[in-house]
């Protein structure tokens, strides 16, 4: 039996979390005896311990995955019947959306009203959204000669191995098992060791809404023994990845032993361009939005900001005064637009960046320093002050690199097609922001763009309806709509000779 403990939330959520494995629908505790243990990134102090899986945990759960994808209670499930089993999750979700919203807040860092409005609104949804798509994929039938055709099953791809970041732990989870179950896959999905709690009571939801037991796996672990476990497991068909480039050019060359399908969704730098006839108060809005909120802990946050000559003195006041004008807080206060960082790696890596751009010679506007706190008990919580750079040139590693924090980069151009070039210098293409009131400009900036997803007059827009992935080094394949059902399906070809003597 694993072990249980009972939990009361800062905003006073009781609730009781077994903290083992969920596998084949049962709380089971890691053989490696090794834990994670949360901290609440606000206070630094200790939240709950939890098991972490160790390879032969993996190891496990795989195996219950496999099963249950050749077991008829789910392979002959019909698809509507999935549906209403992934809509009832996406009910339990909602009704527990509190308690969840709670749980990400206080390991996460994010501000509980964010958690609650967005988050949580963002997982439910996307789950829902793929409940509806379970008996709405079809193959085709091909007429080729009169006495033969041939006709195609969209099928799953199998054993499904998830990984997934702690920016948006049960949204990343939610885009994850969302279109994997909808297509009929079974999963094991590791949660990131930052944030390792709500995926715990998501569990208990999984095996609540009715799923067969080894459906929905979920484990935690470090990426270093359970990732690299279930990437490079024989019995996995499919990995799915969120996370960093460097993490997902490694997961990249562990599944190629046994040449598995992937997904990747990594880094970015995005960029947003503010042309001189944008309306200049949306432009601030979005741009502020793009870079600051969730801490700037977002793949596709817009951190390098290229505003025309003409109009950046006046920009860049509006927008000094949207980023002082924030209150910095811990996650409970309904005020606070921006807690702490998520862990104090991610706090010392960004303030790393403010010695790095320092040296480099970049301009601070705003910020560049820790945030002092104002409450005694936030003291040794990883808050960084949101902080503004001018001045510098594009082969900076402040302009070049993904700082994953409240950090941004404002640079002036002359010309459309120099905004373009500079724009496309990167070795990322996540997500792109355009901001013009001619419409022709909009459009044909957006498609010279070398990125996944771009914005026109806004910024972080995000839908469970619409294809949500990377170019270049920013990942491959895509995640949500439509788009995210061929990430986990495959097309069999079936070929008929109707014709007896042919
Ligand atoms: P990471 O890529 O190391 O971790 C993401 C996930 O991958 C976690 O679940 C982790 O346990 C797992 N993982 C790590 N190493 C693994 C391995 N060798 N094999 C299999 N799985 C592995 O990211 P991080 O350390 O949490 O953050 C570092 C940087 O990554 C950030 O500063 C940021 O630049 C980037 N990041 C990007 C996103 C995004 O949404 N694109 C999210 C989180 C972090």
């Amino acid at each position: 039996m694993a072990q249980t403990l009972d939990i009361v939330t800062p905003n006073g959520h009781r609730y009781t979390q077994p903290t083992g494995l969920f596998i084949n629908n049962e709380f089971v505790p890691a053989t490696s005896g090794k834990t994670i243990t949360s901290i609440d990134p606000a206070t630094d102090k200790p939240i709950a311990t939890v098991d972490a899986a160790s390879a032969d945990d993996v190891d496990r759960a795989v195996k219950a995955a496999k099963a249950a994808l050749v077991h008829p209670s789910w392979k002959l499930l019909p698809a509507t019947e999935r549906g209403q089993l992934m809509a009832r999750l996406a009910d339990l979700m909602w009704e527990n959306r509190e308690l969840l919203a709670s749980i990400d807040a206080w390991d996460n860092g994010k501000p509980y009203h964010v958690a609650l409005d967005e988050d949580l609104v963002e997982a439910t949804t996307t789950i829902r959204y793929y409940s509806g798509w379970a008996d709405k994929t079809f193959g085709q039938t091909i007429s080729t000669t009169p006495q033969k055709f041939a006709y195609t099953l969209r099928q799953p791809i199998g054993v499904v191995g998830q990984i997934i970041p702690w920016n948006y732990p049960l949204a990343m989870a939610a885009w994850k098992l969302g279109p994997a179950l909808a297509c009929g896959n079974t999963v094991v999905l590791k949660a990131a060791e930052q944030t390792p709690l709500s995926i715990l009571v998501l569990a208990t939801l999984v095996a609540k809404a009715g799923f067969p037991p080894g459906v929905i796996n979920i484990v935690n672990g470090y990426g270093r023994e359970a990732g690299a476990a279930l990437t490079s497991h024989p019995l996995v068909d499919k990995v799915a990845f969120t996370g960093s480039t460097a993490t997902g050019r490694e997961i990249m060359k562990m599944a190629a032993g046994s040449l598995k399908n992937i997904t990747l969704e990594t880094g970015g730098k995005s960029p947003l361009l503010v042309f001189p006839d944008a309306d200049m108060d949306q432009a601030v809005k979005w741009s502020h939005f793009g870079i600051m909120s969730n801490q700037g802990q977002i793949c596709t946050a817009t951190s390098r900001i290229f505003v025309h000559r003409e109009i950046l003195p006046t920009f860049l006041a509006e927008f000094k005064k949207a980023v002082e004008g924030v209150s910095i807080g811990d996650q409970w206060d309904a005020n606070t637009f921006q807690g702490p960082q998520v862990t104090r790696a991610q706090y010392e890596r960004i303030l790393s960046y403010f010695e790095i751009a320092k040296n480099e010679g970049a301009t601070l506007v705003t910020g560049g320093a820790a945030h002092v706190p104002s409450k005694e008990e936030n003291k040794n919580g990883y808050f960084v002050q949101p902080t503004v750079y001018t001045d510098v040139t594009d082969s900076m590693r402040i302009v070049r690199e993904e700082v994953f924090g409240p950090v941004v980069v404002i640079l002036p151009f002359d010309t459309e097609e120099e905004a373009i070039e500079r724009a496309n210098n990167t070795s990322y293409g996540l997500g792109a922001a355009v901001f013009t009131t001619d419409l022709e400009r909009a459009h044909r900036v957006a498609a010279e763009i070398e990125t996944g997803m771009v914005w026109i007059n806004s910024s972080q827009d995000c839908d469970p309806r619409i294809p949500f992935g990377g170019v270049k080094q920013s990942g491959i394949g895509r995640e949500l709509g439509e788009a995210g059902l061929e990430a986990y399906s495959q097309v069999k070809a079936i070929h008929v000779n109707m014709g007896n003597k042919l």
